[in-house]
């Protein structure tokens, strides 16, 4: 393992902290931006501002060519910035999708007149896109879609149904994978018939339906396309050649979980902090400062952890179990600190937010169930687990 950064990475690392310590304290004193009542609603429009302030500083989209506005980052510059952002604090950007995801692919599969089109939007948060991946009967398993889309002249007719897809009723654009060759599941090549379609949300045929999470948010949407046209000329990439438009950029995820080491250990700390202000006796009692211990050391365990995958892609060697292991150490921590807050905040942690005397705005009791999808988003535990004993044991399949 070699933990040393290059000069280079070292310059981008300190650019980015004096970027941030101009940047984000001024936009953090600005507070809250418009007078939207729903809170959903307002964290967008902040998220809107501050892509859109990074994007100015061309640090919002790090990945793509500098002549988009990014900066070629390396993969050691990748996880430099997933560190300091979230040692910063930086609030979330407003297009996730479309700058660490759908952008890519359309750097990489779109034509000129695509690129042209749709990528100035994405950049500067002017429009809001989606990722329509998953349908109900397609999640772990996403080969399985089978949302159509039958070419008629210089359109496709979408008929199908999209579940889970984040933010779907506030983006002007979504990137779907459809089901162009229905054959393909039959033919036992699933993955061969499906292709990768841009759709304005806007269009008649389309019927988004908000649904209320565990947390009482209403960010998830289902997606219902009832034949709806989509111009053939919104296509990514060749037909039935979605598979490879979708997976072939997914790369940066490789450290994604890098920064969430260290936002980890800033949630630890913050709740010690709130537990000496609202609940002192809890820092005396053994069975919580042991958990408090345990939490802490895996927390090491998951920086070295990440600090591992990075030094083994950095060699060109495969960046597995530690890419799988680290994710399935971010949601079993993500999860246990969440419970320890609750435990330690004893019955103020029951208290929700928006209440008077909510601690931390309830920030605490929020977490407790918002930290169940780490066991869900970006590969459910079993399928990571699957992995592991497949790639790295080894273990022999029955
Ligand atoms: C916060 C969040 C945001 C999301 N945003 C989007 C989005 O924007 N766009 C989008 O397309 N999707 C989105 N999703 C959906 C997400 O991709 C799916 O939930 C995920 O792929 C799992 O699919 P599923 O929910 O259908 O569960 P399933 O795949 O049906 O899994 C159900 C259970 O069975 C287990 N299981 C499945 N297969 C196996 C197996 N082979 N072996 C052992 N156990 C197995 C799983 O681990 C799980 O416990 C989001 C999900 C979350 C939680």
């Amino acid at each position: 393992m070699d933990f040393s950064f290059t000069p280079e990475d070292e310059a981008f690392r300190e650019e980015l902290k004096a970027w941030l310590a101009v940047h984000l304290p001024e936009f953090n004193a600005e507070g809250e931006i418009g007078d939207e009542h729903d809170p959903d609603r307002r964290t967008m429009l902040r998220r809107q501002a501050w892509q859109r302030r990074m994007h100015e500083g061309h640090w919002a989209a790090i990945n793509w060519p500098r002549a988009w506005g990014g900066r070629e980052a390396t993969v050691s510059q990748n996880a430099i910035y997933a560190e300091e952002m979230a040692r910063a604090k930086s609030p979330g950007i407003y297009n996730t999708n479309g700058i660490w995801q759908i952008g890519p692919m359309i750097l990489r599969w779109g034509t000129e007149e695509q690129q042209q089109r749709w990528l100035p939007g994405i950049l500067d948060a002017s429009e809001h896109w989606c990722q329509g991946f998953t349908e109900p009967e397609a999640g772990s398993d996403l080969g399985n879609l089978r949302t159509t889309a039958v070419r008629d002249g210089e359109e496709y007719v979408v008929k199908g149904r999209k579940i889970w897809i984040s933010t779907a009723h506030l983006a002007k654009w979504g990137l779907f994978l459809v089901r162009t060759d229905p054959t393909s599941i039959e033919r036992g090549a699933k993955h061969d018939g499906i292709s990768a379609l841009i759709v304005d949300m806007e269009l008649p045929g389309i019927e988004v339906q908000v649904i209320r999470d565990i947390t009482g948010g209403e960010l998830f949407c289902e997606v219902v396309f009832d034949d709806a046209r989509v111009p053939a000329s919104y296509r990514l990439g060749e037909e039935n050649q979605g598979w490879q438009v979708a997976m072939g950029t997914l790369g940066h995820e490789r450290v994604g979980t890098a920064g969430l080491s260290v936002s980890m250990r800033i949630e630890l700390d913050n709740l010690i902090a709130t537990a000496r202000r609202h609940s002192p006796e809890a820092l005396e009692d053994p069975g919580l400062r042991d958990r408090v211990a345990r939490v802490w050391t895996q927390l090491e365990l998951t920086r070295l952890l990440n600090a591992r995958a990075l030094s083994k892609i950095l060699k060109g060697q495969p960046n597995w179990p530690e890419v799988p292991l680290a994710k399935l150490q971010w949601s079993f921590l993500s999860q246990t600190i969440a419970e320890l807050g609750v435990d330690m905040l004893g019955p103020l942690g029951a208290l929700a937010k928006g209440g008077p005397d909510a601690v931390d705005k309830g920030h605490w009791t929020h977490n407790y169930v918002w930290q169940r999808y780490t066991s869900i988003g970006a590969g459910t535990t079993e399928v990571q687990k699957n992995i592991i004993a497949d790639r790295a044991i080894k273990m022999p399949r029955r």
